[in-house]
This record gives structure tokens, C-alpha cells and sequence, in this order.
């Protein structure tokens, strides 16, 4: 086993040397998937995951635009469309000066796995562009948008791709992408999601990623007969992930001491209530400024500048900020610190030496592609109430959410639990279950 492991991934590493984080995506994949396909014949002798693995198209581009001063400026954007066996592409758009192909291909294969075990019918794909939206002005992001969407439009479309956010593209952007895509195409169609509620969006699909989060934790939780009530919860970030998993903490009686951004953590022994974070949301949300200065608000707080908030006492883990920021010096940091409990909002946020100390200590642990589903899930309602011109109110979206987590997580005892030990090893059962439905499609398709 272990050999057909290494020459699957052999040949992924010769074809794809310089992409770290797509490799490492790859890998967690292949260590769990491919056992699975040699104990099942039907698909022996077809190259599966060696199809999975390759991008059905991407594409690369150059957007141009003009800055406050005047000066023309240019970026790159991209669009992986990666698989779309079980439905049209669907994944978030990325604005980050980090982006590039192996990012966006890592994040474009976990979203087919996600998608697959949310049991609506999208396909995944991912996109995004290395542009850079801190300081710029909101001219400068609409600019930006509009002149992205002026090649992006071509690649996409309600029956082909349909686009949302991810980090750097929140409700604002999306608004200027949907404007430039309906006057392009001279159409108001659900090509996006997470668009503002009077033009077409669904209630709950801010908050789709971070309760989604907390829903799949707690459902974590009840299998030792436990909950979020009383739990001390360190989240990273401070992003739309990261304040709606601090809000459904609170909501569920636990206690949120930490948020941070790419400058370092604030702790808050006293808890980050509703007021605080409701002061957060506007901090972030509107007025765009940095977690240090909730400090200046409440001075009981402290601000510890260019760490990760894993050092930090807790039961419950969240991390909700971005891939690898938690290794395994963090992972060994949470459980000497009694942590019993880590649950990804954010995409491959543990390193594969992270996720191999919480599975040695045998502890709960989440894999993004199956506790932060909930987003695209409620995307796919989204295009849902969209098709219908019709909304659904919050209570029915919320509850289809609530449901949707857990039948995730019942797919994840179903092919993840050890029948002997009885521990549920979440990323065996997401991978699995995301695999099987995808699988299953491209048997029956043929070789296309
Ligand atoms: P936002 O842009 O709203 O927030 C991102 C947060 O993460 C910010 O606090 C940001 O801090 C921090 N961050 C970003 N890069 C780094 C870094 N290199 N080091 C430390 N902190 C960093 O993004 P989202 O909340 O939407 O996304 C967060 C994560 O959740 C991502 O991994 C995303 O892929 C994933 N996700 C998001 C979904 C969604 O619906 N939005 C759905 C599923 C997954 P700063 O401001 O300093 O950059």
C-alpha cells in the first residue's frame, strides 16, 4: 500500500514539483483514498484520482486597472475550474498578494471533496488574483473588480461556474463583480453568491462558514456526550469565518478569549461577549482597521503582536484564518494545554504534522473540507432560492445549514470510524465521502 501511495504521489510531485501546498492537499487525499480504492474494484484500472488531480481547465490572466494617482496597475487573476462530474464549478475567489496556481489549486481540489459531501450538486473550482485590497481606497477595489470580472465573465456563468468570496472578497466586492457581470452579459442571472439580500442573496450566507463551523464542533462534541457550554474557544482570524464562529460560540454558552489577523492576537480572559464583537464586526467590516486596536477599547485585553493565538489555554480550537497556520510545535502547545477539540473553519489550516499529533492523541479533530462546508452549502442554497426567484426566511435557511453539517458529519462516522477503537478519524471519512459520490459520476460519465 504504502508503495502505490508513493507512486501516485511521485507522479504528482514530478508533475507539479514547485506547488507545495496543492502536493500537500494532495497527499492528505491520497493516504486515505487510495486504500479505499484498492479494497473496491469498480474503480481498478480507471486512473480516479489521477483524473481528480488534474484541473478540467486553468486559467490565467492579466488584469489592468488605475489607481487613485493615476498610475496603471497589473495584476493576475485565475480561475481553476477543477472537476465538474456532479455539478457546475463552484468555489470562492481569493484576493491576496500570496495567490498563485498552487494555492488556488490546493484550494480548488479540497472545494470538490467539500462540495461532494455537502450533498448538493456543485462541482469545485477556485479563483482569485494576487492583488492586494488592504489600504486601497473603495474606488480602487471597484476599479479592481470590474476590470477582473471584464475577462472573468467569459468562464462563467449559472449552469457553468458560479463564483463567491474567500479571503479579500466580501459582500463589497462581490457587489462590483455582479454589476460588471450583468452589464457584460446583459443579464440578471445567480452567477455569484453571496451577493446583498436585494439582489438576489440568501439570508445566513454571511454567517454560513463560521456557524457551520460551530454546528459540525458541536456534533463533534456530543459524540463524547459533550458541548460548547463553558468551553474556553481560541479562534485565529478576524474575518467573515472567524466572527461568525466567535458569534454561534457565544450563542452556544462557550467562552471566545482570542481573534487575530496577520499581525498577531488579542486575548481577552473576560471573553469576547456580543457587545466586543459587535465592536469587532464594525472594526473590520467597515472601518477596515486591525485587531490591535480593540485593545485601546478594552484595555483589559492585551494585543501580542506576530504570534498565533494556539498558545493560549483552551478546550476548543477554531482556526479561521488561512492555510498552515497551525504546525505541529502549535498542535503540541494545544494538547499539553489540555485542548480536546479542533475544528477548521479555515482551508488546510494544520499542517500534516499538526493533524498527525491531534490523531496520535486521539482528540477531535475537523479537516476544513468537511467543518467549513456549511459556506458553500448555503451557496448552493443560495443558487437554489435563486433558480425559484424566491427567499427563504433565516429560521429555513438556518435549519437546512444545522441539517446539511449533519449529515457531513454522519458521512464522516459512516466511512471514518474505527470499528475496534470506536475513534472517528474525520479527514478518512470526509476524504472518502467526498470521493465516493465525484468517483461515481466520472465512472458513469465515461472518459471525458
Ligand atoms: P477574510 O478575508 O474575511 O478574513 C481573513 C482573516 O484571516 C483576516 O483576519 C486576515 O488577517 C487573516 N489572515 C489572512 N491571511 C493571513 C496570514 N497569512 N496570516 C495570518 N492571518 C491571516 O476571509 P474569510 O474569513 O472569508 O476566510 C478565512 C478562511 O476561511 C480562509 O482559509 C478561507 O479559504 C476559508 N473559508 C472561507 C469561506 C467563506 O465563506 N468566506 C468558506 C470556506 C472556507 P489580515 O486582515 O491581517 O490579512
Amino acid at each position: 500500500m504504502e508503495e502505490k501511495i508513493k507512486g501516485f504521489l511521485d507522479l504528482v510531485k514530478e508533475r507539479n514539483g514547485h506547488e507545495s501546498e496543492f502536493i500537500q492537499a494532495v497527499e492528505e487525499v491520497a493516504e486515505t483514498v487510495i486504500p479505499y480504492i484498492v479494497k473496491h474494484d469498480i474503480y481498478h484500472g480507471k486512473n480516479i484520482l489521477l483524473r481528480m488531480v488534474e484541473p478540467e481547465r486553468a486559467i490565467s490572466f492579466r488584469v489592468n486597472w488605475v489607481d487613485d494617482h493615476g498610475e496603471i496597475q497589473v495584476n493576475r487573476g485565475y480561475r481553476i475550474q477543477m472537476n465538474s462530474a456532479i455539478g457546475p464549478y463552484k468555489g470562492g475567489l481569493r484576493f491576496h498578494p500570496t495567490v498563485n496556481m498552487s494555492i488556488l489549486k490546493f484550494l480548488a481540489f479540497e472545494q470538490v471533496f467539500k462540495n461532494s459531501l455537502t450533498t448538493l450538486p456543485m462541482g469545485g473550482g477556485k479563483g482569485g488574483s494576487d492583488f492586494d485590497p488592504k489600504g486601497k481606497s473603495d474606488n480602487e477595489i471597484m476599479r479592481f473588480c470590474h476590470a477582473f470580472m471584464s475577462e472573468l465573465f467569459r468562464h462563467i456563468g449559472p449552469n457553468t461556474d458560479i463564483p463567491a468570496g474567500d479571503i479579500g472578497v466580501g459582500g463589497r466586492e462581490i457587489g462590483f463583480l455582479f454589476g460588471m457581470y450583468k452589464k457584460l452579459k446583459n443579464e440578471f442571472t445567480g452567477v455569484l453568491t453571496g451577493k446583498g439580500m436585494t439582489w438576489g442573496g440568501s439570508l445566513i450566507r454571511p454567517e454560513a462558514t463560521g456557524y457551520g463551523n460551530v454546528y459540525f464542533a458541536e456534533k463533534m462534541l456530543q459524540t463524547k456526550g459533550d458541548s460548547f457550554k463553558g468551553k474556553t474557544v481560541v479562534i485565529s482570524g478576524s474575518g467573515n469565518v472567524a466572527q461568525y464562529a466567535a458569534e454561534k460560540t457565544i450563542q452556544l454558552g462557550g467562552k471566545v478569549v482570542t481573534l487575530s489577523d496577520s499581525s498577531g492576537y488579542i486575548l481577552d480572559h473576560e471573553g469576547i461577549d456580543t457587545d466586543k464583537l459587535a465592536f469587532v464586526m464594525e472594526l473590520k467590516n467597515i472601518k477596515r482597521g486591525r485587531i490591535s486596536e480593540y485593545t485601546k477599547v478594552y484595555p483589559n485585553a492585551k494585543f501580542v503582536a506576530n504570534k498565533t493565538p494556539w498558545e493560549v489555554k483552551c478546550e476548543v480550537a477554531l482556526p479561521c484564518a488561512t492555510q498552515n497556520e497551525l504546525n505541529e510545535h502549535d498542535a503540541e502547545m494545544l494538547l499539553k494545554n489540555g485542548c480536546i477539540c479542533v475544528s477548521e473553519g479555515a482551508n488546510m489550516p494544520s499542517t500534516k504534522d499538526a493533524i498527525t499529533k491531534f490523531h496520535e492523541a486521539q482528540i477531535l479533530f475537523a479537516p476544513g473540507k468537511a467543518s467549513n462546508a456549511g459556506g458553500v452549502a448555503t451557496s448552493g442554497l443560495e443558487m437554489t432560492q435563486n433558480s425559484l426567484r424566491y427567499n427563504w426566511s433565516r429560521e429555513e435557511v438556518d435549519e437546512k445549514l444545522k441539517d446539511i453539517m449533519s449529515n457531513i458529519h454522519d458521512a464522516c462516522i459512516e466511512y471514518g470510524k474505527d470499528e475496534k477503537t470506536g475513534y472517528i478519524d474525520y479527514v478518512k471519512g470526509a476524504n472518502i465521502a467526498g470521493f465516493v459520490k465525484v468517483a461515481d459520476a466520472m465512472l458513469a460519465q465515461g472518459v471525458v
